[in-house]
């Protein structure tokens, strides 16, 4: 136990797990063309090897083994700050496996509740941690009709919920929506989507179960498709993670293995700390994408010879405006971090949640000014095989020729990066993904409300209009 490796994570996915993708049933995802890209990304996380790149996704953990950092309980804004660079570092795949983060921090709660569920948290912290294992964040439901409630739902499986107990543990039914890297990772990490009331007690549920579980299916969609060219595609080539719709026909949760059985005012807990850790992610990957975005503006004008133009320069600068401010409220959540009764720490959940809508209310805008000063090029330009064509590939050296010093192929490679990133698959995925993924910008309304200190600024309006003893 401890550290594992990149051939021991990929034996350990042929364990029968149930999984579809396009129309086809796949025995073993580990020979499927579509799972090779996504494979590639999952193992680069188990390459320990490079001693700098070790220090990052690595930490020794209170036995003196090391253990794969995303399982670092943070005590300090010092390791919450090293959780970013390992963000950074790792890949989506890793980043989901936070999700024993959002667990751990509701522990203390859930164990004036139940105790024997916070010992089943630790416990399985501990079972995946010392296995290097990988998880996923398996929260939103179905959810059918959204004007009704769980337990009015015409069908009652529309949320997933506990269909029988028995000693041996919960048998639950039902499905789980959009979730990232299901079919790559060991253990599914469920929980209630929201809230629930008296009389939706069996949705009330949280548990992990290993993805190889009878009756646990998953259906897999990406953006990408297994092969794509890396001149043409420079992002998807090398990166493309599935969504999974989880399914859940009668699967049996041992009870060592439940966090939740029915005791509804502990799922919107849940619920809130999933949020947290999963936007915290969310708003690190906007930091670096956004970043990006910055730098490819200002290589695409550079080559244009138009980056002194007031409108390029325009452009721009809204780009490293946006960029800052998510960066910038990415680190005061650390920052002002938060504290739980026995001393975990978690970044600052309203700097979250006001950096996370940022990110996603202005996305759109973001991406429409780097399209707006990169061209039609971005569309239209010809592909690596014209290039390489004898005879189509002088006229595209020739007619692509911009400012002196541009070498035509790092002109080609930024606008490809620009149209991967923004304007084909990939980059529809990610104009959903950013008002989606970690909730809908709804989500962050109502945490907005909940933790600003609405009182406060009440107070000090009615001071300024002259209301005595506000
Ligand atoms: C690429 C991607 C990856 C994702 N990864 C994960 C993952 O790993 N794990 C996971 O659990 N989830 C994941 N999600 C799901 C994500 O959290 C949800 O998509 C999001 O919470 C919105 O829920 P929904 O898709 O069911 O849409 P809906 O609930 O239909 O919401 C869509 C819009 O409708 C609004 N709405 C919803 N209900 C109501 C109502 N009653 N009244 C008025 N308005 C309403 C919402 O505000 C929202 O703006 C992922 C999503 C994407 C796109």
């Amino acid at each position: 136990m401890g550290l594992s490796s990149r051939q021991a994570y990929r034996e350990s996915l042929r364990d029968g797990r149930v999984t579809f993708w396009d129309g086809e049933s796949i025995s073993d995802i580990t020979e499927h063309p579509n799972f090779r890209v996504p494979l590639d990304v999952a193992e680069r996380d188990y390459d320990y090897d490079d001693a700098k790149r070790r220090d990052i996704l690595t930490y020794r953990t209170e036995t003196g083994e090391d253990a794969n950092r995303v399982y670092q309980v943070p005590t300090s804004e010092a390791e919450l700050l090293q959780r970013l660079e390992l963000g950074a570092e790792m890949s989506i795949v890793g980043g989901v496996t936070g999700v024993f983060m959002a667990l751990m921090s509701v522990r203390d709660e859930v164990a004036e509740v139940n105790p024997r569920y916070a010992e089943n948290i630790q416990s399985m912290y501990h079972f995946a941690r010392d296995r290097d294992l990988r998880a996923s964040e398996v929260i939103t439901d179905a959810k059918g009709d959204r004007s009704r409630r769980a337990h009015e739902q015409d069908d009652p499986d529309l949320y997933l919920h506990i269909a029988d107990r028995s000693d041996d543990g919960i048998v639950v039914r039902g499905a789980k929506f959009h979730i990232t890297a299901a079919s790559l990772v060991h253990e599914q990490v469920v929980m209630p989507t929201k809230s629930m009331r008296n009389g939706e007690e069996d949705y009330a549920v949280a548990f992990s179960i290993p993805t190889n579980a009878p009756g646990l299916k998953i259906i897999n969609r990406s953006f990408a498709p297994p092969e794509l060219n890396a001149f043409d595609y420079p992002a998807s080539a090398h990166h493309s993670i599935p969504e999974g719709m989880v399914i859940f026909d009668d699967v049996l949760v041992p009870w060592d293995r439940v966090f939740l059985a029915g005791e509804t005012p502990l799922s919107g807990v849940f619920a809130r700390s999933l949020g947290l850790w999963e936007r915290t992610l969310g708003l690190l990957e906007a930091a670096e994408r956004a970043e990006l975005m910055v730098g490819l503006a200002q290589l695409v004008v550079e080559h244009q010879g138009k980056e002194r133009k007031p409108e390029a320069m325009d452009a721009i600068s809204e780009l490293i405006c946006y960029a800052h401010i998510i960066r910038t409220h990415l680190e005061a959540a650390c920052r002002r971090y938060e504290s739980t009764p026995s001393g975990m720490v978690h970044p600052n959940v309203l700097d979250v949640n006001v950096g996370k809508y940022y990110y996603a209310a202005n996305y759109h805008t973001a991406v429409r000014n780097l399209q707006d000063i990169a061209g039609g090029l971005v569309l239209t330009l010809p592909k690596e095989a014209d290039l390489r064509h004898p005879e189509a590939g002088p006229y595209i050296r020739k007619y692509l020729h911009a400012k002196e010093g541009t070498d035509v192929e790092v002109r080609m490679r930024i606008l490809n990066l620009i149209r991967d990133l923004t304007a084909d698959a990939f980059g529809g995925w990610h104009l959903v993904t950013s008002l989606q993924a970690g909730g809908g910008l709804i989500a962050q309304r109502i945490m907005m409300n909940r933790t600003y200190d609405i009182r406060a600024a009440a107070k000090k309006a009615m001071a300024a209009a002259g209301v005595r003893d506000a």
